[in-house]
């Protein structure tokens, strides 16, 4: 399976959840109103706006399509040699 990484820039989220409503398994808002990263629903080694995911080519595009809606761009994605895959540069 492929692996990302997966992260928030907490400085930029605002809180705005879309990321939350399309990848609930990925994206969960903490209490300072922020994404969280979860790994497929589970917050193994604590929380973190940072991780490694394992995912499927399904999930991969799901989280995607999360990173996409966030109107701030707040969500960065990186393969796993470190090619920055979202946002495009
Ligand atoms: S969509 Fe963007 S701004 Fe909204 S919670 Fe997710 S990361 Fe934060």
């Amino acid at each position: 399976m492929p692996k990302i990484r997966v992260r928030v820039d907490e400085d930029l989220c605002i809180g705005a959840a879309s990321c939350v409503t399309i990848a609930p398994e990925t994206f969960q808002l903490n209490e300072d109103n922020k994404a969280w990263v979860l790994d497929h629903g589970e917050e193994p080694g604590g929380s973190t706006y940072e991780r490694w995911l394992e995912v499927t080519e399904d999930e991969k595009e799901n989280i995607l399509l999360g990173a996409q809606s966030c109107p701030t761009l707040a969500i960065f994605i990186y393969e796993e040699d470190g090619t920055q895959i979202f946002p495009e540069m």
